[in-house]
């Protein structure tokens, strides 16, 4: 735990700096605009420990796998999200001494990521070794409204003396990552220009040839007015600069504004890229910098109206949420249906940038509620358009006949992930995508998605199903053998329950699912199953015949699903018994023993019943949830809000409490003791969902929204809204009453603690709290 983030509702500050724990803020501070994204790094020199990191929207590099024994059936590479050009970058040179923070004094250090306003600042005075203090304030931003563009402003006045000053601004894409497996830099240049004021490069990578094009353009400022100045370009191997040198007055302030562009090759003809480039420069140069902060300031509010939640009497809380907002709202914009959310965001390397099952359960309910319907589904388009690679990624280990198997790390939908335990038995990752489909269609309404796009994805993930099960004799009913569930601290197990749960569950879904479309769209139906090779009644006789003979491992006397057979020889001690010190059990035991061990990394049986909650009645729930929970040690960061979740189902209000401020803190008290490699952006759609789906006790019901709410004890009130189906509604809980607000123009039905309400268009709903 790390306790140096000031507690502030809007913003997250640093107070003093902290090199100790630079890479951390560097993750805090990221800033993103769904098309790139940036760590918070310094654009001046820094000699100190540092993370660089500038990313862009689908660019990657296929890192050859590097394991130690191979296995037939593995991907060939890695992918990984690449750090891309530094353009953040302007030197400083006072006097010819370098502005480096680990090298002179610094005072009055503050640096704020402003999250209402979407923008990073920073200021100090630096206290060079010649004597000189200068005055230093930084404001940057990647524009959402011109999302190809950043811009930085960076203010330098001498405090006790006249300076001769030098500004290097530059784009730097001699860069590599730390985390390449063979220590290679992966960017070539391809082209470099370096006028008088302004300078592109634009470089390739390799393998793959995408390009990417930084253009920058600059000016300064005297006092706050224009200046003339005069400034040469220059070039290294990989490399474009300006280099301006100014006398400065004491006292009189210094502004160079650099106005960047970064275009690739994902959006344009590769030549043309640094015209294009140039032209997204002199669009924002003539706007100038203020109209593009007043225009990032006024999309940043139009966003916050959207997806707000507002906890009052609880500032921990309340930082903790909005952090975790403005970071999936900084990630993913849902502008194009080729890109996809990263556990880390554009806040680090680890975990390659590449698309996980984490998109399908964790971060669609934050999507779906708080955007326009396309956002969410463009999730599901984007896989739907990679169904063909996960039929060939399934061909690959032998299945056949239109089988798919989505990987379980793709950037391209190709698989990348390479360790036979996850890649070829974490399987249930196939349901997820099966989940979203339903979970879309349930809250949206858009039932022409299912006819056009989702009924294929499921005809193929049931048909994965029906092959990787097979009949057992000996149990005389179907069994899937050689899994791992979610809980990856138990790998090549039989029948985990949550995996052979959601494989029944998707192959009954997509029987209701062809029935729908077969009364409404049979046209559409015959050519899919023409299209798909698809025999109606043997394929679904066949999947019924599973779904009604399939083994589940289940202990009677305890009134468990157990999490795989064979779960009940193992010593059953709940975590409270594991000495302190030897938490978390990954970084102090051997893996055999955490294989051995009856320890959860995360929720397993318990992810199926959040899932299928309404198939099961709530004893069931509690039992399960009372047997589970003592022993899950929450070493995934997606593992709290589902507890929190089913906690606050079950009116285990202080734990759900509990479990809820271990996600939403997360990277800003650094828990896990790793937010130095980015931040957990997919958790954090886990924390929005304790709030909304926990504490609010949203569900969607036979096309009707249902509240159930209660308020922490540690809380005055809390508030969220959330776009249902085109329509705007606020949920306001205090001590006492809930208050719903409608603020579209029809009338919404609406159940509070299970009775049926209608509020109008515009109306409000009081009700005094009461839950059940
Ligand atoms: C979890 C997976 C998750 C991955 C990426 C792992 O630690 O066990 O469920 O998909 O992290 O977030």
């Amino acid at each position: 735990m790390k306790d140096y983030i000031e507690k502030d509702a809007w913003c997250i500050i640093e107070k003093n700096f902290h090199p100790e724990y630079q890479r951390m803020s560097e993750s805090l501070f990221s800033l993103g605009n769904g098309r790139m994204g940036q760590r918070g790094n310094f654009e001046e020199q820094y000699s100190g420990d540092s993370m660089q990191g500038n990313y862009v929207a689908g660019i990657y590099y296929p890192d050859k796998t590097r394991v130690g024994w191979w296995k037939n059936g593995y991907p060939e590479y890695f992918a990984k999200v690449l750090n891309a050009p530094n353009w953040i970058g302007i030197d400083v040179f006072v006097e010819d001494e370098a502005l480096d923070l680990a090298k002179c004094k610094v005072a009055n250090f503050t640096r704020i990521l402003n999250m209402r306003k979407g923008y990073l600042k920073r200021s100090f005075i630096a206290k060079m070794s010649s004597g000189i203090d200068l005055k230093v304030h930084t404001k940057r931003f990647l524009s959402i409204v011109d999302d190809d563009c950043g811009v930085i402003r960076f203010s330098i006045t001498p405090l006790n003396a006249d300076a001769r000053i030098t500004l290097v601004p530059y784009i730097d894409a001699d860069v590599k990552n730390e985390d390449a497996n063979y220590d290679e830099k992966f960017w070539d240049v391809v082209e470099k220009k370096a006028h008088e004021k302004e300078a592109y490069i634009t470089a390739r990578t390799k393998k793959l040839d995408f390009h990417v094009c930084c253009g920058m353009m600059y000016e300064v400022y005297r006092n706050g007015m224009r200046s003339d100045f005069v400034s040469e370009g220059s070039m290294k191997e990989k490399y474009v600069a300006g280099k301006t040198s100014l006398d400065v007055r004491q006292g009189e302030r210094i502004d160079m504004l650099k106005y960047t562009a970064v275009l690739s090759s994902i959006n344009h003809q590769k030549d043309s890229l640094p015209d294009h480039a140039r032209e997204a420069l002199e669009n924002i140069t003539a706007k100038g910098f203020d109209k593009m902060l007043e225009e990032q300031i006024a999309a940043w509010k139009k966003k916050w109206e959207r997806s707000d939640i507002v906890i009052k009497g609880d500032i921990a809380a309340q930082q903790g949420i909005r952090f975790n907002i403005f970071q999936l709202n900084q990630t993913y914009t849902g502008e194009d249906e080729r890109l996809n959310i990263g556990p880390k965001g554009f806040t680090g390397e680890k975990y390659g940038g590449s698309t996980y099952w984490d998109t399908e359960a964790y971060c669609l309910p934050f999507y779906l509620s708080s955007a326009p319907e396309e956002v969410a589904r463009k999730l599901l388009l984007y896989r739907y358009r990679h169904l063909q690679k996960a039929i060939e990624n399934a061909e690959k280990l032998g299945f056949k006949n239109g089988a798919a198997l989505y990987p379980m790390v793709t950037m391209n939908g190709e698989e990348c992930h390479n360790e036979w335990e996850i890649t070829f038995e974490e399987i249930h990752r196939n349901g997820a995508i099966a989940y979203a489909i339903y979970d879309y269609i349930r809250y949206t309404g858009d039932w022409e998605y299912l006819t056009d796009y989702g009924l294929e994805v499921l005809i193929a993930i049931s048909r994965f199903w029906s092959q990787r099960v097979n009949f057992s004799e000996a149990k005389q009913q179907f069994v899937m053998l050689g899994v791992t569930g979610p809980n990856e601290y138990e790998n090549n197990v039989n029948n985990n329950w949550y995996t052979s749960r959601i494989a029944c569950w998707t192959m009954r879904y997509t029987i209701e699912a062809i029935e729908f479309v077969k009364n409404e769209h049979p046209e559409k139906l015959s050519s899919l199953m023409a299209k798909t090779n698809f025999d109606e009644s043997v394929e679904t006789d066949y999947w019924k015949e599973i779904v009604e003979n399939m083994f589940f491992p289940e202990d009677d006397k305890k009134g468990i699903f157990l999490q795989q057979e064979a779960f009940l020889d193992k010593v059953i001690k709940a975590v409270t018994a594991i000495p302190r010190e030897e938490l978390p059990i990954n970084q102090h035991w051997s893996w055999d023993r955490i294989l051995r061990s009856c320890y959860i990394k995360q929720a397993d049986v318990l992810q199926g019943l959040y899932f299928f909650e309404d198939e099961f009645k709530e004893e069931v729930i509690r039992r399960n949830y009372d047997f589970y929970e003592p022993l899950t040690v929450h070493e995934s960061s997606l593992s709290p809000c589902i507890h929190a979740i089913l906690a606050a189902k079950l009116s285990y209000e202080e734990k759900a409490y509990d479990l809820y401020l271990r996600t939403a803190r997360l990277d800003l008290d650094d828990y896990n003791n790793d937010t130095e490699d980015g931040c957990h952006i997919t958790s954090m759609a886990g924390t929005w969902m304790s709030v909304v789906y926990g504490f609010g006790g949203m569900r969607v019901k036979k096309d009707v929204l249902n509240f159930n709410p209660f308020i922490p004890v540690q809380w005055e009130s809390y508030d969220f809204k959330i776009l249902f189906r085109e329509k705007l509604i606020r949920i306001n809980v205090d001590r006492k009453n809930v208050m719903i607000s409608n603020f579209s123009e029809q009338t919404i039905s609406i159940f509070v603690f299970g009775d049926e309400y209608k509020i109008e268009a515009q109306g409000k709903l009081s009700l005094k709290m009461s839950r059940s």
